[in-house]
């Protein structure tokens, strides 16, 4: 028994549609797959306009850079993070600032924010972890009064809801991954929400790698020149046709996510009852894709044991994030607001289990095994 902790799930019709580009042979960004996917993610989570990127880094780069940070502005984010949430403001001269996180949905703490705000805050980024919807009302209502952008970092998010709104579309932009490790996959890849149409034409310049191509191909400007900040994010036709074969399949494969989930769930509520661990926390409110499952063990050494016990048997599972407040680039570029207790515990208790389709067969074997070492 071989047991990885993810294994990509292809749907069947991605060589089909990269044939069809293939066949057509326009093969650069722009070009019809990418339309069919921007659509759809236009329609499915109802932002005003959504640019596919080669990944959900280069869609934070991009909003960094549309929110026009000057060296020294500051953007608040959370400590327990990828680190990309972080790098693509400090990119642009800004400096993060770290604060802690909620003890139940292990998102930023929305009340720690307003005291990290100092006259160079510009942004903050939540940051939906698991496909668990951050406090978005009390965030959005803070940067409303503070004059502040909110860029989600929706990574894990697509296919989630808060209060029914899908996450990536409250704040002013939202970035969306499709990495092999996340729920809806091209291998490597991401796409950029934007909410607020202020944003549109200076996303579609950055995007174009600053230049006014899209005016030039609209028949609006007679030559395209450069006009701002940009670079090259755009993903390749093929990246696109893979993609769109996997965005026509998004709510079965949620639904089959779902699944793994809940047994998971399920499994594991007599240990929590007896206080062995803890599991996930799904506020009322927030509708999740099941993207991720993890238990929280009561200490380092607890999960440390399962995680070898589990290795024991072929059976990969896995810790999550090291805080970025205390990481060498945390510390050189970014600064921490406060303590990091909740941070801390959850860096060193956190385990992830197997999550990904297919795993039916085998999922009670990681139950049983992680049942045998929990006590
Ligand atoms: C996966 C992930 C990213 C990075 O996504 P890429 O598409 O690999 O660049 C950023 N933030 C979070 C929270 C993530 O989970």
């Amino acid at each position: 028994m071989k047991i990885g902790f993810n294994k990509p799930y292809m749907v069947g019709k991605e060589l089909w549609h990269i044939a069809q580009a293939h066949h057509r042979g326009y093969l650069a960004g722009g070009g019809e797959f990418t339309r069919l996917c921007q659509r759809w993610l236009e329609q499915q989570t109802g932002a005003e306009m959504a640019l596919l990127t080669h990944s959900c880094t280069a869609a934070l780069e991009m909003a960094a850079l549309l929110a026009d940070l000057q060296p020294g502005d500051e953007v608040i984010l959370p400590s327990y993070t990828f680190v990309s949430t972080a790098n693509a403001f400090a990119l642009r001269g800004a400096v993060p600032v770290f604060v802690d996180i909620r003890e139940d949905t292990l998102n930023i703490d929305e009340n720690l924010i307003e005291a990290a705000i100092t006259p160079k805050t510009k942004v903050i980024v939540p940051v939906h972890y698991a496909g668990v919807a951050c406090e978005m009302d009390t965030i959005m209502d803070i940067a409303g009064r503070h004059n502040l952008l909110v860029v989600e970092d929706a990574a894990q998010g697509l296919m989630s809801t808060y209060k029914g709104r899908p996450l990536g579309t409250i704040g002013h932009m939202g970035a969306l991954s499709f990495h092999e490790t996340k729920n809806i996959i091209s291998g490597e890849g991401g796409a950029l929400l934007i909410n607020d149409p202020a944003y549109i034409e200076g996303a579609e310049t950055t995007w174009e790698k600053g230049t006014n191509r899209k005016k030039y191909n609209c028949g609006e400007v007679d030559k395209y020149t450069w006009v701002s900040l940009g670079s090259s994010y755009q993903p390749s036709e093929l990246i696109a046709a893979f993609l769109y074969a996997q965005i026509e399949e998004a709510e079965s494969i949620t639904e089959r996510r779902h699944d793994l989930w809940n047994n998971y769930h399920r499994a594991f509520a007599e240990a929590e009852a007896k206080g062995l661990t803890r599991r996930p926390i799904i506020p009322h409110g927030c509708g999740h894709n099941a993207h991720m499952y993890y238990l929280l063990m009561p200490e380092a050494d607890k999960r440390k044991a399962i995680i070898s016990a589990l290795s024991d048997k072929e059976i990969h599972a896995v810790f999550h994030y090291i805080p970025l407040h205390s990481s060498p680039a945390g510390k050189r570029y970014g600064r921490a607001n406060g303590t990091f207790e909740v941070t801390d515990s959850v860096s060193q208790c956190l385990l992830r289990l197997p999550m990904w389709i297919g795993l039916e067969d085998q999922q009670r074997n990681v139950i049983d095994a992680v049942l045998e070492n929990i006590s």
